[in-house]
């Protein structure tokens, strides 16, 4: 059966009829399973005048009815942590125990909104000028719009949603057209959980959505995230319409393996890392770089990993590795294999000849490396976003550090050794917005922050947890005076603290 995926607007599904739509796959069969809307310009405003209005009341709720409404809508995504893992898994095509780990991520952002009142705290200063008190408060921006990419489907709009709302904002969510059906049952919840109709609208489609956001004169703040080319696409259009933008782009995560480190340890991180979630993860690792006389072995170690993988569809028990998530990008994927071995690559493990647990209708590669990989070669270049891992060879620690900073993208890096030293030296000194230290996928927990560095994010916060809390507010700074007789009379002078 294909299912009519449609907006969410002003605390209930659209009604209307749509001029365009798109389809919605299941990536393990390869079938149409829905159907979803995409928005005009008409859509468009109707889901910003929507949250316009609502911004009107919720920013003068209390904070403790705000977070009364966070508590109960993280009790009820606990509740239902299978169910969205299910529609994640339906719609994206990664494994069910994958998607039930994107869900327990979520969670962890609710939570860390869920303590709003304290985090919203402002700072007062009593006399900083005789009988003058200087006070600073944090207001809302008004309505955001919250733009997101189809592997995460349920995580990155939860790592923007909980602070942008508890904040005082209200907000317009476009989900990614590949995989749209997570948002509407994360509206569904809030609506639940108590939030007023408004606060929260659910905006399908592509890029006229997009720019219907970026150029509506309601929309006072864009949070993206997606490929680089589009983040910085929106960010430039964004800001160029006045708007505060973040906009998360793509990645090339590199693990540097120095000569002493565990090499099993290694080898586990480098397949888990490079092929969880078939690669389709912005924190994925798509370059190892060896270090000195440790390649073979480790490259020996990755294969030996590699052939025990279980590729199949999602929902069935001990699939570890899913399929991707349409046709054309499996195609684009696999196009690298050739380009690889005509750039010069060894192609250690062809994917194409992996075994599937699946129906053969459905888009499948299964786990590929690549070794001798240099970087002039497009699989090194390019973020290829499937599970395609490239090994890269270096001879020294400075050579491999100076890789990881001359690439242009600086999402996430690890460093697997045993030496500490070479450890805080790599933290210090690599160009990325988040290191691993005998960890291969190094995201932050809730309460610090998400960002990378270099074309891997235009703007100047970091998403979720205190970064996120900056964005979405302004800060507003009060100098008063009450009942003070001795103001002193007419004074042209610019005004001096004493
Ligand atoms: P994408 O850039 O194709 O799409 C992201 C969003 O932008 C979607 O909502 C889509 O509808 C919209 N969009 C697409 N083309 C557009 C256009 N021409 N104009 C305006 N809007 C457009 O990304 P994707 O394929 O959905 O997601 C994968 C990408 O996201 C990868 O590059 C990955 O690294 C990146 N990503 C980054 C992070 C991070 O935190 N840095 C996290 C997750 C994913």
């Amino acid at each position: 059966m294909v299912a009519r995926i449609s907006h969410w607007i002003d605390g209930k599904p659209w009604a209307g009829v749509a001029e365009r739509s798109g389809d919605v796959f299941d990536p393990a069969t390869g079938e149409v399973s829905g159907k979803v809307d995409f928005a005009s310009s008409t859509e468009v405003d109707e889901a910003v005048g929507a949250a316009a209005r609502a911004f009107q009341t919720w920013r003068h709720t209390s904070l403790a009815a705000r977070s009364r409404i966070l508590f109960a809508f993280r009790e009820l995504l606990d509740e239902h942590r299978s169910d969205l893992a299910a529609i994640v898994t339906a719609e994206h095509g990664k494994v069910l125990d994958d998607a039930a780990g994107e869900v327990g991520r979520a969670l962890e952002n609710v939570e860390f909104s869920c303590g709003i009142p304290a985090l919203l705290k402002g700072g007062f200063s009593e006399n900083a000028s005789t009988r003058v008190d200087v006070y600073s408060i944090r207001q809302p921006l008004g309505v955001v719009g919250v733009i997101s990419p189809f592997n995460f489907p349920a995580m990155v709009p939860l790592w923007f949603v909980p602070n942008a709302i508890a904040c005082g904002n209200t907000v317009v969510l476009k989900p990614s057209e590949k995989d749209p059906s997570a948002a509407n049952f994360i509206a569904d919840l809030w609506a639940r959980a108590g939030l007023p109709d408004g606060v929260l609208n659910v905006l399908h489609g592509d890029k006229v959505a997009v720019d219907g956001l970026l150029e509506h004169r309601g929309v006072k703040g864009i949070s993206f995230v997606g490929s680089t080319p589009i983040a910085r696409y929106v960010y430039e259009t964004g800001t160029r319409n006045g708007k505060r933008v973040q906009a998360l782009g793509g990645a090339k995560n590199h693990m540097v393996v120095l000569p002493d480190a565990d090499l099993d340890l290694a080898a586990d991180a480098a397949v888990s890392a490079g092929f969880g979630s078939a690669g389709e993860r912005c924190m994925a690792i798509s370059a190892v770089v060896a270090v000195g006389p440790v390649a073979d072995v480790l490259v020996e170690r990755i294969k030996t990993r590699m052939a025990d993988l279980r590729v199949g569809d999602g929902r069935r028990p001990g699939c570890e590795m899913g399929p991707l998530v349409t046709a054309a990008h499996r195609d684009r994927v696999t196009s690298y294999l050739d380009a690889g071995v005509g750039e010069g690559a060894t192609l250690a493990v062809d994917g194409r000849d992996h075994e599937i647990d699946g129906e053969p209708t459905g888009f499948w590669l299964g786990p590929t490396l690549f070794d001798h990989v240099r970087p002039d070669m497009s699989v090194y270049r390019d973020e290829i976003f499937g599970p395609v891992l490239s090994v890269l060879r270096a001879e020294t620690y400075e050579q491999a550090v100076g890789l990881v900073n001359d690439n242009p993208y600086g999402n996430g890096t690890a460093i697997f050794t045993n030496d500490g030293g070479a450890a805080r030296r790599f933290q210090s000194e690599v160009e990325v917005g988040m290191v691993g230290v005998n960890v291969p996928i190094p995201v932050p927990v809730g309460y610090y922050s998400f960002g990378g560095w270099k074309d891997s994010l235009f703007g100047d916060t970091h998403a979720y947890g205190p970064d996120g809390l900056h964005f979405y507010t302004r800060t507003k700074v009060v100098t008063s005076r009450w009942l003070d007789p001795s103001h002193g009379g007419v004074n042209l002078g610019f005004p001096r603290n004493e």
